[in-house]
């Protein structure tokens, strides 16, 4: 499902030079729950925002569900994007100014379904994360795992192959952690989500199929 090819990735800001990732090869097979772990500045988020498209690496090669990417920042990348991953972050990214409900259904906009057929995805991917009765409410009425569950219902309403998820219960609670972490299962064993999930707590990592280690950008055998 994700292909990664010798992945370097070389930070250079005025004139220091950062080696985030140092020659990465990785795959990571259809329906794999797999976590990574690694020391903060190891390259974690570098390695997940290379995989999710939103970073470019400096070499290296990678292929998605089958498909050589070669140019970024096209509209074809913005496509793929949007349709086949679904992101979902430490500090959850929604937006506070539109109701749960529409925070949901951005993905869709992009994609120009019809609002009424937004409306009932929407409405289905928050049944999911058993949020649908705080449809009408804003993020800041929330809580953090309340805010997440929103934010993954995000992430899966158009049904993405891949689900990329950065430390997304490390803002949380053990409690509302481990909700979260339930919700990821399920979406990888009932709806054979891949899913690819950096975190700092062994417990969650263990709970998936394999742990890839990083330090200093490399990843360690
Ligand atoms: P982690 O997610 O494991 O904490 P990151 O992937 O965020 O690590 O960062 C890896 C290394 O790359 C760190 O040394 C960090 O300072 C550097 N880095 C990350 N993003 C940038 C950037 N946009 N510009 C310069 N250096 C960066
Ligand atoms: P999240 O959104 O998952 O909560 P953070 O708030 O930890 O993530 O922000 C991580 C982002 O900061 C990464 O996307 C990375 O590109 C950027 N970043 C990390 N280290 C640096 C750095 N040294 N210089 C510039 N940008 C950085």
């Amino acid at each position: 499902m994700i292909h990664l090819q010798d992945i370097t990735k070389v930070y250079q800001t005025k004139s220091i030079e950062t080696t985030a990732l140092n020659r990465i090869n990785l795959q990571v097979e259809a329906g794999e729950f797999l976590s990574i772990m690694g020391p903060s500045g190891c390259g974690k988020s570098t390695l997940l925002n290379i995989m999710g498209l939103i970073d470019e690496p400096t070499a290296g090669h990678i292929a998605l569900n089958g498909q050589q990417i070669t140019a970024y920042n096209s509209r074809s990348m913005a496509r793929f994007r949007n349709e086949q991953l679904g992101f979902i972050f430490q500090s959850f990214h929604l937006i506070g100014e539109l109701s749960v409900l529409d925070n949901v259904e951005l993905p869709l906009i992009y994609r120009k379904v019809s609002s009424k057929d937004r409306r009932k995805m929407a409405e289905a991917a928050l049944e999911q994360v058993g949020l649908k009765n705080r449809m009408r409410h804003f993020p800041g009425q929330l809580s953090g795992g309340q805010k997440q569950r929103v934010a993954i219902a995000r992430a899966i309403v158009g049904q993405p192959k891949v689900i990329l998820a950065d430390e997304p219960t490390g803002n949380l609670d053990s409690v509302m952690g481990n909700e979260i972490m339930n919700i990821l299962l399920h979406l990888n064993q009932e709806q054979k989500a891949t899913i690819v999930m950096v975190t700092h707590d062994e417990t969650m990592a263990r709970k998936t199929h394999r742990l890839v280690r990083l330090f200093d950008g490399s990843q360690v055998l």
